[in-house]
């Protein structure tokens, strides 16, 4: 039996290559999304993977979801929580409901989806979480005191819920992209992602691919050993 991997905002951007990286990796896959429609509906087609609308932000829509998942699919054993948001703003003009979205989504969010599955995959003893992090919840950025902070809350999380998993086979682990060149950072004015990009040493964005290509490694049972670990792919960007 293949195995049911859930990837939230699995439709667009990293998710979607993490997505197809999982199905042509031999997964089930099913795709979680917030409000996309028309993207949801133009991945599903093209790629045959299933999609699910819910806002992570909010536990009992990732109760229900997760249970309409497993209901079609069969139980998660492999959780990707990649849904993330951006609200920017210098922290002298950022405002709570600006705090609040990120937090919800990107930190919340993260809670509201693993804990639903952790008793299913503690019974199973199997279980692999890769949650996608940032490098700015690593080293900080301007004008993202909200992103940061949720992003290496994340990475608190991963650290103690892999001591958690360790004993039943669960292994919980994140990934720290640096600049990928999707949507997100394609929104960034065109003057800011040139001094982005001379700030890579490797002299370009990142490609989602690159992202989901260290997913598959690490869900995989090769990558049993590896938990509580974070990965850094930022084109050399940052080293911690
Ligand atoms: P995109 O903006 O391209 O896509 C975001 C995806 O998340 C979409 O599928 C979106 O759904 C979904 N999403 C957003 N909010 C929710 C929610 N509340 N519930 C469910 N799904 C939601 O983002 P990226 O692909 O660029 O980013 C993916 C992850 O990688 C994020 O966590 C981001 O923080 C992180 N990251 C990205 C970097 C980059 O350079 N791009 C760098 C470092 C980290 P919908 O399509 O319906 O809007």
């Amino acid at each position: 039996m293949p195995r049911t991997a859930l990837v939230t905002g699995g439709s667009r951007g990293i998710g979607a290559a993490i997505s197809v990286a999982l199905k042509d990796a031999g997964y089930t896959v099913a795709a979680n999304y917030a409000g996309n429609d028309e993207a949801a509906t133009k991945f599903s087609a093209e790629t045959g993977i299933k999609t699910y609308k819910w806002s992570v932000a909010d536990y009992d829509a990732c109760a229900a979801g997760i249970a309409q998942v497993e209901a079609d699919l069969g139980p998660v054993d492999v959780l990707i929580n990649n849904a993330g948001i951006t609200r920017d703003a210098p922290f002298h003009r950022m405002t709570r409901e600006q705090w609040n979205d990120v937090m919800r989504t990107n930190l919340d969010g993260v809670f509201n989806m693993t804990h639903p599955l952790w008793n299913g995959m503690r019974e199973r003893k199997f279980g692999r979480i890769v949650t996608i992090s940032s490098i700015n919840g690593q080293k900080g950025q301007f004008a993202q005191a909200n992103y940061s902070a949720a992003k290496a809350g994340d990475l608190g999380f991963t650290k103690a819920l892999a001591q958690e998993g360790a004993r039943v086979g669960i292994t919980v682990n994140a990934i720290c992209p640096g600049y990928i060149g999707t949507d997100m950072v394609m929104a960034v004015p065109e003057k800011v992602r040139e001094s982005i990009i001379a700030q890579i040493p490797v002299g370009r964005l990142g490609e989602a691919a690159e992202i989901a290509r260290c997913v598959v490694f690490l869900v995989s049972d090769e990558a049993g050993f590896i938990t509580g670990s974070t990965i850094s792919a930022n084109g050399g960007q940052y080293f911690i």
